[in-house]
């Protein structure tokens, strides 16, 4: 049977394959798992958003939760709010970065963050067998709305830079809202920071007419020529949902999500004695020089930004984040946040008066190779077994697959999670080394189907 959460959350195509009927009933067993007490309810811009916060609010008061209904929020926002408002939950319409025609539901624990999987495969196991409470007459849920998130949010995330030296700066940003909720926070949070803001794409809109909501190089080529033509000193995109937001320099170049968050880590960990840093095995070896030139102790995880949220939690991290851009500030809250993110980035600008490509400049550049490894549906779990036997002499993390250790890099062997296929990823100094660890990789792939 296939499994209805994926990495954050459940996905589908818009009455298609993500049905009201399956919403509300996931809902109604939301509401079961994670009540009885409050559950707030969010949505980004995307089409279907009002139809299944619908589902959502009736699926949730139909077993006795009381709803408070943030409106439209980014996730982040959602997830600031879960506590303090005291919920014993949250769950947000959205499919962040994914096409127009998906939408989807990340659901979120009484802390904010999207729940663990032992809850999700709870969740589940109600929605398909069918004991979700039902409450009697008397005892249905109260709804109310929470109009005012998206201000106390940004008040928040203000406190956590320093917002005069910012000010002193002057910069000028463009930002890129992708269409959708980032539009409703980002531009006037830097206007607050004084920063003067040129927005594109921040009217709301479901059909995405501005660009795909991916933070991808290819769909900010217009973010990066009006850079570029109003002399702007950064540009900042976030995704669908703003839990993550990408950087243009003043050239029009778009940093690559390793090199925001190594920017960001190179500082935030030294504010701290032995910080520890928590990050996915796929993060290379830039997030490693940063956290070694910083004394800071690497916690590796899973790949998935639920599995760094809990970590951090559980570890008392200085800072999180993954090689796509995402990342987790906790003094703000343990979870990706695209809004707080880029007030850090333009904190670190305004107090070392340096443009952006003058930070880039100084991170060290490394190369990497991907490769897919066919293997038969039913060796892909077995692989694992003599891969670890195949690497047992080597450094190596075996959290999530085999990541092996080696002086001129490193390279990941992972199971894909719906392909009959191993994914292979090396990184190095050189292209060349890169590629003859990655060829390494699908060696030792190669030799373990034959042992099976
Ligand atoms: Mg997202």
């Amino acid at each position: 049977m296939n499994r209805l959460f994926g990495t954050n959350g459940v996905r589908g195509t818009i009455n298609d394959s993500l049905t009201v009927e399956l919403v509300s009933g996931l809902a109604r067993a939301t509401g079961t798992v994670l009540g009885p007490g409050r559950i707030a309810v969010g949505r980004d811009s995307r089409m279907g958003g009002e139809m299944y916060v619908s589902a959502v609010v009736s699926g949730l008061l139909s077993t006795g939760c009381d709803v408070i209904d943030l409106g439209l929020v980014p996730t982040p926002c959602l997830q600031f709010m879960v506590p303090r408002l005291g919920c014993s939950g949250g769950v947000m319409v959205t499919a962040s970065h994914n096409p127009p025609e998906f939408n989807g539901v990340k659901v979120l624990g009484s802390d904010g963050i999207e729940v663990p999987r032992s809850a999700e495969e709870q969740i589940e196991k109600v929605y398909r067998e069918g004991g979700h409470r039902i409450v009697s007459w008397d005892r249905i849920g109260r709804y109310w709305r929470h109009p005012t998130s998206v201000r106390e949010y940004i008040d928040v995330i203000k406190r956590h830079v320093d917002v005069e030296s910012v000010a002193r700066a002057q910069l000028t940003v463009v930002v890129d809202g992708a269409n959708s909720v980032g539009s409703l926070v980002t531009p006037l949070l830097l206007r607050e920071l004084g920063c003067r803001v040129i927005s594109m794409n921040c009217q709301l809109d479901g059909k995405f007419p501005g660009r795909l909501p991916e933070p991808l190089p290819e769909n900010l080529t217009d973010l990066s020529r009006a850079v570029r033509s109003v002399g702007a000193d950064l540009g900042i995109a976030h995704d669908g949902d703003a839990d993550r937001a990408t950087f243009v320099d003043s050239k029009g170049r778009v940093l690559w999500g390793d090199q925001s968050f190594a920017i960001i880590a190179s500082r935030v960990l030294h504010r701290r004695p032995k910080s520890i840093l928590v990050t996915p095995v796929s993060s290379g070896r830039l997030i490693e020089d940063v956290a070694r030139a910083a004394g800071a102790v690497i916690e590796w995880t899973r790949v998935g930004s639920v599995d760094v949220s809990h970590r951090i939690v559980e570890v008392d991290a200085t800072l999180g984040g993954e090689e796509n851009g995402g990342v987790f500030y906790p003094p703000h809250q343990p979870v990706r946040d695209g809004a707080m993110t880029a007030a850090l980035m333009l904190e670190i600008m305004a107090k070392e008066e340096r443009p952006l490509e003058s930070l880039v400049s100084e991170l060290p550049q490394y190369y990497s190779t991907k490769a897919k490894v066919p293997v038969p549906a039913d060796k892909k779990t077995a692989v694992l077994e003599v891969l670890l036997q195949l690497t047992a002499d080597e450094e190596r993390v075996t959290l999530d697959g085999v990541k092996v250790f080696y002086d001129e890099g490193w390279v990941l062997m992972r199971p894909s999670g719906t392909e009959p296929l191993w994914r292979c990823f090396a990184e190095a100094r050189t292209q060349n080394e890169a590629d003859m660890l990655c060829q390494r990789g699908i060696d030792l792939i190669r030799k373990a189907v034959d042992r099976l």
